[in-house]
């Protein structure tokens, strides 16, 4: 039986509204191809009553302490843990992914970003210098809340992206205006009701769902947001800045990858590909950090192949609701035709289909109608080949071999991006000289998505502006005075 599609509301001051004209934006599940949400479709004049909200709230929430905003943030991190059930399947019915993956991935993660900036918050540490030339003096640092912040996130990891922003904004004592994608928004406003329980006052939290041209971009040029938070697509982050850039706003830009995963002539390929499969289709490959693209030396292409499709062709596409399904759909049947149109390029461009692409898939009635795909891997496409250049975000992998090892970076470097790089090897010395020579924000030898929250994290190139994480994402969403004080004498 088709139930009626949920609401999802704004939620400004404290309370949860409609746009004022009305207006909502149809959402379906992806997976079944059924109305599944209504979305407040927000504007400017939502942000507006969102920035009244956020600037009576601003200076009381700057002036509480950090350990009563830490106590908070905890409450609201046990929220979380609280609702995974409900989040996750949440989560699943407005991407498609796995409820597996979305109830062991993407709610715990997003519980420990806000266990780890309330925690952060704690252990601040301050810089202070004893001058002596010209004249004798003190300097410290202080370190203030910017006041409203804009935080933008993407469709794929929804609630786990959306609070590793506004986490760090809210503990360093910011009040937010967040906007989630429109399609896939409802543990933000699920966060919301959390929040509020856990004791967040009234105007310290807003989101305004809606698109990005209008919701999103309302947020972007309002004068009264000093910062902006963002994770999306490149040309997205690109257009932000656009708008941002002159008002001199504060910019955090996590963008797109198309990372390459580095197979050396001396990788352990029985410890590696249970962690090459995972880094190349977990989520559907809709994760910026997907190793899309693998590299294989040539003296090991053969064996690697072998095993590789024997992996993938063992991995399960089906309903997201089965605990059996290793990948579930892609976010819409719009984005599966973008990622087909790729696999279709790489084939005219002379890639060889080993797996996937349009193959049917046997599918459960309730799915039938769904955005699935299969793992799909093109071999030997040419470095210029498009779908070795753009990123596909789908279940989709090139595979390319190369001679010698200084030829894996060059082939690694060749592309616009820059966020992240994956090396397999049993030589730790070949590992750091390839570490240091790949244009990436992170990289990681022999395993991957290993993260520890204090560390940078961000990319180069067309892969983002600004590092997120640790303590670089709580300077970013401060504001520093340098206080100089001349002492007379020697201290
Ligand atoms: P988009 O860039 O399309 O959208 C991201 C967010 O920005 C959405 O909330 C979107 O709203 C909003 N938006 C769109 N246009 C504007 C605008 N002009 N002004 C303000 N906001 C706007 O990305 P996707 O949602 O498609 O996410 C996929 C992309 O995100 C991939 O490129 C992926 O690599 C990247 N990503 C990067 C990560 C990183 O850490 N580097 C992590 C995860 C994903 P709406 O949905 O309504 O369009």
């Amino acid at each position: 039986m088709q139930t009626a599609p949920s609401k999802v509301q704004h939620f400004i001051g404290g309370s949860f509204c409609a746009s004022e004209n009305g207006a909502w934006i149809e959402r379906e599940n992806p997976a079944t191809g059924e109305p599944l949400r209504l979305v407040a479709r927000g504007g400017a004049s939502e942000v507006q009553r969102a920035i009244c909200a956020a600037e009576k709230a601003a200076t009381p929430w700057a002036a509480t302490s950090a350990s009563e905003r830490s106590r908070v943030l905890l409450r609201i991190a046990d929220g979380i843990d609280a609702a995974l059930e409900a989040l996750a399947l949440a989560e699943s019915e407005d991407t498609g992914k796995p409820l597996s993956l979305a109830r062991s991935l993407d709610i715990p993660r997003a519980a420990a970003n806000f266990r780890f900036f309330a925690t952060a918050i704690l252990h601040e540490t301050g810089e202070s210098y004893r001058t002596e030339t010209p004249q004798h003096a003190l300097n410290y640092v202080l370190r203030k809340p910017i006041g409203i912040v804009g935080c933008i996130s993407p469709w794929n990891l929804p609630l786990y992206l959306f609070s590793w922003k506004i986490a760090p904004a809210l503990a360093a004592g910011n009040v937010v205006i967040g906007k989630p994608s429109e399609l896939a928004p409802m543990t933000a406003s699920m966060l919301c009701e959390i929040a509020s329980r856990a004791g967040l006052p009234a105007g310290v939290l807003n989101v305004v769902h809606g698109l990005g041209g209008e919701a999103g971009h309302a947020i972007v040029s309002h004068s009264q947001t000093k910062a902006i938070s963002f994770t999306g697509g490149t040309a997205t982050g690109a257009a932000i800045a656009t708008v941002a850039a002159p008002a001199f706003k504060k910019l955090s830009l996590e963008l797109g990858g198309k990372n390459p995963t580095i197979i050396c002539a001396d990788a352990d390929l029985t410890v590696a590909m249970p962690e090459i499969v995972r880094s190349a289709f977990l989520n559907q490959g809709q994760i910026c950090l997907c190793g899309s693209r693998i590299l294989v030396h040539q003296s090991r292409l053969a064996e690697f192949m072998a095993q590789f499709t024997a992996h993938v062709s063992g991995l399960r596409v089906g309903d997201p609701l089965d605990s059996e399904s290793d990948l579930g759909s892609l976010v819409s049947n719009e984005h599966r035709a973008k990622v087909q149109a790729l696999v279709q390029s790489g084939i005219d461009d002379g890639a060889k289909i080993v797996m996937g692409g349009n193959a049917p898939i046997r599918l459960s009635a309730r799915v039938a109608r769904g955005a699935f795909m299969h793992p799909t891997i093109l071999l030997a496409p040419p470095q210029e080949s498009r779908c070795v250049q753009e990123e596909i975000f789908g279940p989709v992998v090139t595979v390319q071999s190369f001679d010698r090892h200084a030829d894996a970076v060059r082939l690694a470097n060749g592309t616009r991006y820059g966020l992240a790089a994956t090396i397999w090897t049993r030589d730790l010395s070949r590992a750091h000289r390839m570490a240091s020579a790949l244009d990436a924000g992170i990289v990681w030898v022999n395993c991957w998505l290993l993260r520890d929250l204090r560390t940078p994290f961000g990319g180069t190139k067309d892969s983002g502006v600004g590092r997120e994480g640790g303590t670089e994402a709580l300077r970013f969403f401060t504001e520093q005075t340098n206080v100089c004080i001349a002492t007379g004498a020697q201290l």
